[in-house]
């Protein structure tokens, strides 16, 4: 079979191409830059990547881009979205690329007659992000939305972004009655497969900071993240909205765990600011709620 993975040489998007091919699936991959060695190389040394992955150019913001990569498909993996906190102008930067780049591979998804499902990776930040007291008690499951408004009026552009775009992916394949499975990750951590750090990787980093956010994240392990997907798109009852978090934890008790296993790890110079620029990232508590499972 033949699928296709957007933004594949993203943290997550890495580890789902890597168990793809262990899985003997042909998978194309769209990255922006196919002369990048350090977006492509670590996608090129993956076991049967000589034989059944090919990259393919393609961009967000370009209309039909993802025509050909989507072409021949029996599944899509749509990752592909920008994942920073810090921005000047979170339309350009974040809203454009999450929404119509989604709404970019809907389309060629709804003009290829041979994909059978669209998994899209969304995010918990599209579900509790809407002002609702998030105590212990209170279970934060797949049936939760962010509120965009909510997410203005606190400036979280990121959690709009996933929001809009999520919201818009769901209009649109009831629309034109697209099969399509969305995955709602917490924060990812996990070994990178990629030379770069990315967000989320990064948020933990900062957590050795003096002065972390008093809040407390859900986190997910990637490789979980990557399996979610490929169960999503092989298990024909899958449907609907999966939250995966694995394990809640207040930013003390991640420290901690942190300083136990690294006692000499020191945070890096770059990251004495911190990645979300001193303003706190809110952090809830999550539960994941009783029919969020996938079953293998
Ligand atoms: P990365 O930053 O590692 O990957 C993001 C990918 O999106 C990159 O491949 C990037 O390409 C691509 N991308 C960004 N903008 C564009 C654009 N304009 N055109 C084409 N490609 C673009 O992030 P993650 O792997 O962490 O995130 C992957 C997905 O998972 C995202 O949708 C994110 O919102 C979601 N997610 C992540 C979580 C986490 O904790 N990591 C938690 C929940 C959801 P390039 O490499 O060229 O920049």
């Amino acid at each position: 079979k033949t699928v296709c993975v957007t933004g594949a040489s993203g943290y997550i998007a890495s580890w789902l191409v890597k168990f793809l091919l262990h899985r003997g699936y042909t998978v194309k991959a769209s990255v922006r830059d196919t002369n990048d060695p350090k977006k492509t190389q670590h996608l090129l040394e993956l076991d049967g990547a000589n034989e059944r992955l090919h990259l393919i150019k393609a961009d967000l913001l370009e209309e039909g881009s993802f025509d050909a990569v989507v072409d021949g498909c029996d599944g899509v993996f749509h990752t592909a979205s920008p994942f920073f906190l810090e921005t000047t102008d979170p339309q350009a930067d974040l809203i454009d690329p999450a929404l119509k780049g989604t709404l970019n591979v809907l389309q060629s998804c709804a003009k290829t007659p041979s994909v059978k499902r669209v998994v899209l990776t969304s995010s918990m930040v599209a579900v509790f992000a809407n002002g609702k007291p998030q105590t212990p008690q209170v279970v934060v499951d797949e049936t939760w939305w962010s509120h965009p408004e909510f997410c203005t009026q606190t400036q979280q552009w990121y959690f709009l972004s996933k929001t809009l775009a999520e919201d818009a992916a769901w209009k649109f394949v009831r629309e034109k009655c697209i099969d399509l499975v969305v995955i709602n990750p917490g924060l990812v951590i996990g070994p990178l497969l990629q030379p770069t750090l990315n967000t989320s990787s990064a948020i933990l980093l900062t957590l050795l900071n003096e002065t972390y956010p008093n809040a407390t994240f859900g986190w997910v392990n990637v490789k979980d993240v990557a399996n979610a997907h490929i169960l999503a798109f092989e298990n024909p009852s899958a449907n609907g909205r999966y939250c995966l978090v694995e394990s809640v934890a207040h930013n003390s008790e991640t420290v901690k765990i942190l300083r136990q296993l690294y006692p000499a790890l020191q945070l890096p110079e770059k990251f004495i600011h911190g990645m979300t620029g001193g303003r706190p990232v809110r952090g809830p508590i999550i539960a994941i709620g009783s029919t969020g499972r996938i079953t293998g």
